[in-house]
């Protein structure tokens, strides 16, 4: 097997890998620097290529966020998705450097752009990139490799061969010519992702429902590094069946449907199962707050499907999905052309949905509607009440998006320490390991998300290892 030798070597090509090579040639440009991207060049860039933003704290408005939004504020918003269940130094941490990243992501190439209007109502709390995530990966892809960073494409890492408390190598399979290589290097930067690429590893955990997941991102995180980390005894935490998962389009193919493909009028309509039934309050909060909780409460009923209603008053109000809604002049011609359409392959009761719709439109206390605040428009009377954005279903046409639960990531990963170094079971720590991005967010997160911490946890945490990595090469 050859070998190839590096000072740094770095496993992953999305966002906190190409962070975490560019960060390592910043502290010392003579660094030897191989980054692993398991995926062919077109593919490049994992499922950061699918991002819009990032969250950012700031003091006052900036060029490319409104008014402010504070350290504690930012804090508040994750304590409260994650039921309090969040390390509150490493959650801080990050939240501190954002403003950071911002001003060093525009130094290395990436582009903002003025906030967008609709249902996520993010211009205050999130930066966006001009031309969404593949751009962003595409500017530090250049940057890294105008700084001497060499990039190995279809290259999986398949093992990591441990020597006492250090890393000695990686073995990597170069998927192009079916060959096996070693990579040595002075210190390792893992940031492969999360699992949700590989059904098998979400069927472990979910159960048979898993098969009716869709894949919003990636295919190439296959979570074979997360299975590495285990064989050396690294120290894993979370809870595998955690995860961000969003109510999306059933008709979105299995992988990469990217963001074009979730269903964003949920708060605006009513949500029922295949039983015709609802099952949860559609307006609990802001749709930003909550639209991560709809796809583990779609993946929890028959059929892991379920169908938003809607109907014409709301049409103007969310951003649409790819897919066209079903459209229909009444309920019964709504459920008939769900049941009609073979190759939709889904079903629902007709009878009862109608049933459903009546009893919810006869339990709707009317008030001034206005879904950029938390409304007084509610139900009263109803098993399942609508807290917020409650409106009569009751103006044809009638729309129906029909949803599936789509993975975005997952939350069991490895335990990092505040340098970004990878603990062992027992604890101690891997001195020349560090991780970044997905494969350590569950050090943070546990549940729950709000839209844009993925990338910020990722930026921050990969400036971080690289920089740590590319201190204990110098060292060595
Ligand atoms: C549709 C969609 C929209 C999203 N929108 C946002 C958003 O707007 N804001 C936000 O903050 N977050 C968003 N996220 C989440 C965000 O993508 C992640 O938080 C972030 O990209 C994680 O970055 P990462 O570098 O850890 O992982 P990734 O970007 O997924 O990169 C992992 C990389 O590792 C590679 N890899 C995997 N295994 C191996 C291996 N064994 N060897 C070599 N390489 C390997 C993969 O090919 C990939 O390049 C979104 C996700 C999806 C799917």
């Amino acid at each position: 097997m050859e070998t190839k030798k590096f000072d740094i070597v770095i496993i992953g090509g999305g966002n906190a890998a190409l962070c975490a090579a560019i960060s390592a040639k910043e502290q010392d440009s003579s660094l030897s620097v191989a980054l692993l991207e398991s995926s062919p060049r077109k593919w490049r860039g994992g499922n950061s290529q699918h991002t819009r933003n990032l969250r950012s704290m700031h003091d006052a408005p900036t060029d490319v966020l409104t008014s402010s939004y504070s350290e504690d504020e930012f804090f508040d918003d994750v304590f409260k998705v994650t039921k309090g269940q969040t390390n509150e130094k490493y959650a801080r941490f990050v939240i501190s450097k954002t403003p950071q990243i911002v001003e060093w992501a525009k130094k290395n190439g990436v582009r903002f752009q003025p906030s967008m209007r609709g249902t996520l109502h993010l211009g205050r709390t999130n930066a966006f990139f001009l031309g969404g995530g593949k751009s962003l990966v595409n500017a530090y892809y250049f940057t890294a490799q105008k700084l001497g960073v060499e990039i190995f494409y279809e290259c999986e890492a398949v093992e990591i061969i441990p020597k006492e408390n250090q890393v000695q190598e990686v073995i990597a399979l170069d998927k192009a010519r079916n060959e096996n290589f070693r990579f040595q290097a002075k210190s390792f930067v893992i940031a492969s992702g999360g699992f949700e690429s590989n059904l098998k590893m979400l069927e472990e955990a979910w159960g048979e429902c898993a098969r009716n997941f869709i894949i919003r991102g990636t295919k190439f995180n296959q979570g074979k590094m997360l299975q590495a980390l285990k064989d050396i005894d690294a120290k894993i935490i979370g809870d595998p069946t955690q995860g961000h998962m969003v109510a999306i389009d059933a008709r979105t193919p299995k992988y990469d449907g990217g963001i074009a493909s979730r269903v964003d009028c949920v708060s605006l309509g009513i949500v029922v199962n295949s039983a015709g039934e609802r099952f949860y309050d559609e307006g609990e909060d802001f749709w930003p707050k909550r639209y991560a909780i709809w796809g583990r409460l779609v993946a929890q009923q028959e059929g892991q499907i379920a169908y938003s209603i809607t109907d014409a008053k709301v049409q103007s109000a969310y951003m649409p999905s790819l897919f066209p809604p079903i459209v229909a002049n009444s309920i019964a011609e709504l459920a008939d052309k769900i049941n009609s359409d073979k190759n939709l392959q889904m079903s629902i009761d007709e009878a009862q949905l109608t049933k459903t719709i009546n009893e919810y439109n006869s339990k709707v206390v009317e008030g001034k509607f206005d879904h950029t605040i938390q409304d007084e428009c509610h139900t009263q009377g109803l098993e399942v009440e609508k807290t917020h954005w409650a409106l009569k279903i009751d103006t044809p046409p009638f729309y129906c998006y029909p949803l599936r639960p789509g993975v975005t990531f997952t939350y069991m990963g490895v335990k990092v320490n505040m340098d970004a170094q990878v603990h062992r079971a027992d604890d101690s720590l891997f001195e020349n390991l560090f991780a970044a991005g997905e494969i350590m967010a569950g050090n943070i997160l546990t549940q729950g998300y709000v839209a844009g911490f993925g990338m910020s946890i990722g930026s921050v945490f990969g400036r971080l290892s690289g920089a740590n990595a590319a201190k204990v090469a110098l060292k060595s």
